[in-house]
């Protein structure tokens, strides 16, 4: 059904690269425009880090020491022109950007493979907005990247399971510390997770408190599994990055 409504609307109204503006068939980026983003092509395979092409492991050194028990998963290196269309999306209230860095998201973790394999999870809950941010705003980003990512992978999608209790000043603003306190128990849980398998949504792995607050709100709740896929993650200065 979906696949013969998506080809009547191409042929209705040609899609266009989100990038360059040229025919981009069914894909929301045009092949050329995708060759050319900073795609991860070797995260460490627990913290989803960049890893130096002469790293000896899957693992940074972190997580070989075994510092987590939740897998993150991120597509693309926050950087040019990746930042410019999350930030449009965002600010500029783009719904189509959002939803086509949901597509490379989706097509990223489709596209895993061997020590990189996901584990499929039983539900997809992007990271969730306060309501007065989102009657103010008019939609959640996560949700709208979120949504094309559940399509592909034919996981629910469910926006209710966690809820933003506390409306917290945006975290940009704010140093690491001010972050943490800022987000502490932010996130609560309406009803059991009950074992299930969550995979979290988030445009942007920062310093990656956000999505920790909710991985704990999931983990209270009961769920089985966390894991926290993004579009995009800031690395250092060099290019790499071993701090999640
Ligand atoms: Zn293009
Ligand atoms: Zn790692």
């Amino acid at each position: 059904m979906h696949a013969k409504v998506d080809q009547a609307l191409d042929w209705l109204c040609p899609r266009v690269c989100v990038f360059c503006g040229l025919a981009s068939g069914p894909d929301a980026c045009c092949p050329g425009c995708r060759d050319d983003l900073p795609w991860i092509e070797r995260p460490c395979c627990g913290c989803g880090t960049p890893l130096a092409p002469a790293h000896p492991t899957d693992r940074c050194p972190g997580c070989a020491a075994g510092a987590d028990d939740m897998r993150i998963v991120s597509a693309l290196i926050y950087a040019y022109p990746v930042d410019r269309l999350i930030a449009s999306a965002k600010f500029r209230q783009r719904l189509d950007f959002a939803g086509a860095l949901g597509e490379m998201l989706g097509a990223y973790l489709c596209g895993l493979r061997g020590e990189y394999a996901l584990t499929r999870p039983d539900l997809i809950v992007p990271v969730p907005l306060h309501r007065r941010r989102m009657a103010a705003r008019g939609f959640n980003q996560a949700e709208e990247i979120a949504a094309p990512v559940a399509r592909r992978l034919g996981v629910p999608l469910r926006a209710d399971v966690l809820r933003r209790a506390r409306d917290t000043p945006e975290q940009t603003s704010l140093t690491g510390r001010a972050r943490r306190r800022n987000i502490t128990g932010a996130f609560t849980a309406p009803r059991s997770l009950n074992g299930l398998h969550v995979a979290i949504i988030d445009d942007v792995w920062t310093t990656g408190t956000t999505a920790r607050a909710v991985a704990r709100a999931a983990q209270a709740a009961g769920a089985g599994a966390v894991q926290v896929w993004t579009v995009a993650r800031t690395v250092g200065p060099r290019g790499r990055s071993h701090d999640p």
